[in-house]
């Protein structure tokens, strides 16, 4: 067992992690049939309609309304990134992050994040976040 280091940086707003969860109307089971007008599934009697509780992120795919999410070590937390590059420990070679206009790359994330009311201009930045896995 060993201990691992990496780290991203990125251009992103900061988010509490529970922010990112929301509750969702499922359909409660799996049998076919017209379901409109009834609470109870005639089939197997399960509800027709539940709530769950889950990710509002496309969590394969890391992506948020066309944005990167990116974690850290902190569970409390989730970046929501418009641009970012990683590295780790074996190939620690200096990496240039790209050319861009960071006013329109603020736009961007802020035009998003309001839409779910998830901007604070306080948590927009440069943000190196560290990952440690063990
Ligand atoms: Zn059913």
């Amino acid at each position: 067992m060993s201990v691992s280091f990496s780290a991203i940086a990125a251009f992103g707003c900061r988010v509490p992690r529970d922010s990112l969860r929301g509750k969702t109307r499922k359909r409660g089971c799996s049998c076919l049939g017209i379901v409109d007008g009834i609470r109870h599934c005639p089939y197997c009697g399960r509800k027709i309609w539940i709530e769950v509780d889950e990710w509002i992120f496309d969590t394969d795919r890391r992506e948020f309304d066309g944005l990167e999410v990116c974690g850290s070590t902190d569970d409390r937390e989730l970046f929501i990134c418009a641009v970012s590059v990683g590295c780790d420990e074996i190939d620690s070679s200096m990496v240039r992050i790209g050319e861009f206009d960071i006013d329109t790359l603020r736009s961007q994330v802020k035009l998003i994040l309001d839409k779910y009311g998830l901007w604070n201009d306080k948590e927009w930045g440069l943000w190196v976040i560290p990952h440690v896995s063990y």
